[in-house]
């Protein structure tokens, strides 16, 4: 009998871009697909440079930004490509998360092949779907699992555990193999809302014993940013509003519910109301029926959460029942310190109209940039500059710390760490002697040492 194996098709070296490959004997599965946040994408794709839509197989693997694996492509998707089309090979794929590092080449994947989620991702993926013209996931067998209810598929069983991360209903899986069982953390935090999900996971898979761990890494290594929990970031967000008396901008990631959160329970108890876009009120419509009853603000039902109405030309139909009673920037103007908008990065043309005055607080609740001569920061910071706002950084980071995760390896007490979805994976060394740097490719045996 053949010994299962574990190939990391990405997520090395590179934070995101997971494409995990789980095989014992016919049985293959996958864990996420995503294309990776780190520069090797970007060498060649950039916001303006995209695969073309009619051959992507072919032009990313043109640069081996994609593994060469047979059996699991959409036909479509590998037009002209040098991978001939073979009826599925792979026989399922589970996804951690709905972020697009791990979610964002689902649409590569044949349509014939399950793709197992939670059903708070599905709801997620979905509406990024609708809303986001960029973001498209594909037709799928859509497999929704249950928290900690095993799949079989073959040999293989996936018990699914939720975590905590920056992106609601993420997970953590056991996959226990003929060989013993290997644990794979997704992308997680232990000092968010969802935090006992994450110790509760963790136990679970120390109590399995595991010959394997693929843990992430984002925050392995030097990492200067500061440290704060959500609870520091609610803090910080009082403060500030506390002290100003007119318009408050804050800028968040767009599927970052648990954020979002806390700025509307902030502006509340500060007088004010939160203002989000269309796209955040149709996010929150469609997740709130999976939270206890009023946990997630929705616009119509719940007091002080208004959407604002950009500027713009056209809408979509998604839009429509969101613009009727939307505030534009006149009357957004007119509220002054009644309000605290969050506006994304893209929509800063936004501040011509609204002009806050000078002074007026801005809260940049996402991570602080990775380099100092980063593009998209400067130009931030260039329109604060000319609008004379007050830079406040204040974010909650979604990944564990560099040394709760070297806790984590030795406590969980896995024969083999395989740390990935990291540009530091020998920062985990110190952890112990169970730690391998995997290679791209490379198929790891699971077996007991
Ligand atoms: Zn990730």
């Amino acid at each position: 009998m053949t010994t299962p194996t574990v190939t990391f098709l990405g997520g090395v070296r590179e934070i995101g871009g997971n494409k995990i490959l789980v095989e014992d004997g016919p049985d293959r599965i996958l864990f996420d697909f995503g294309p990776s946040f780190s520069p090797r994408l970007e060498q060649f794709y950039v916001d303006f440079l995209q695969p073309r839509t009619a051959s992507p197989v072919q032009d990313l693997l043109e640069f081996d930004l994609l593994p060469r694996i047979e059996g699991l492509y959409a036909r479509e998707a590998l037009t002209d490509s040098d991978i001939a089309y073979r009826a599925p090979e792979v026989h399922g794929v589970f996804i951690s998360h709905a972020h697009a590092d791990h979610a964002g080449y689902l649409k590569l994947i044949d349509p014939e092949i399950p793709v197992h989620v939670g059903p708070g991702t599905r709801r997620l993926l979905a509406a990024i779907d609708a809303t986001s013209p960029s973001m498209k996931y594909g037709d799928h067998r859509w497999t929704t699992f249950e928290d900690r209810v095993p799949i079989r598929i073959g040999r293989l069983e996936v018990v699914p555990y939720p975590v905590d991360h920056s992106i609601p209903f993420a997970y953590g899986f056991l996959i226990r193999t003929s060989e013993g069982t290997i644990a794979y953390t997704g992308d997680f935090r232990q000092h968010g809302p969802r935090a006992a999900d994450t110790h509760a996971f963790l136990e679970a898979a120390a109590a399995e014993k595991p010959v394997g761990l693929i843990i992430e890494g984002t925050r392995a290594g030097p990492d200067p940013r500061r440290d704060l929990s959500e609870g520091d970031v609610r803090g910080g967000v009082d403060r500030i509003l506390e002290k100003s008396d007119s318009l408050a901008v804050a800028c968040t990631y767009p599927r970052d519910v648990d954020r979002l959160r806390t700025l509307y329970e902030a502006a509340r108890a500060a007088g004010r109301d939160l203002l989000v876009s269309p796209r955040t009120a149709y996010l929150f419509d469609q997740i709130a029926p999976l939270f206890p009853a009023g946990t997630v603000p929705t616009v119509g039902r719940t007091p002080g959460l208004s959407v604002y109405a950009r500027k713009r030309r056209r809408t979509f139909r998604w839009e429509e029942p969101y613009l009727a009673e939307a505030l534009g920037a006149e009357a957004v103007r007119a509220r002054g310190r009644g309000c605290l908008l969050a506006l994304d990065q893209m929509h800063f043309p936004e501040l011509i109209d609204l002009r806050p005055p000078a002074g007026s607080p801005f809260i940049h609740s996402m991570s602080e940039p990775f380099s100092e001569d980063d593009v998209e920061d400067q130009v931030l910071h260039n329109w604060l500059e000319h609008f004379g706002l007050a830079f406040h950084q204040m974010h909650a980071s979604g990944h564990a710390s560099g040394p709760e995760l070297l806790d984590i390896v030795r406590a969980t007490g896995a024969a083999r760490v395989y740390p990935i979805h990291t540009e530091h994976p020998e920062a985990f060394r110190k952890a112990g002697s169970a730690v391998r740097l995997p290679e791209l490719g490379t198929a790891y045996p699971i077996e007991r040492p």
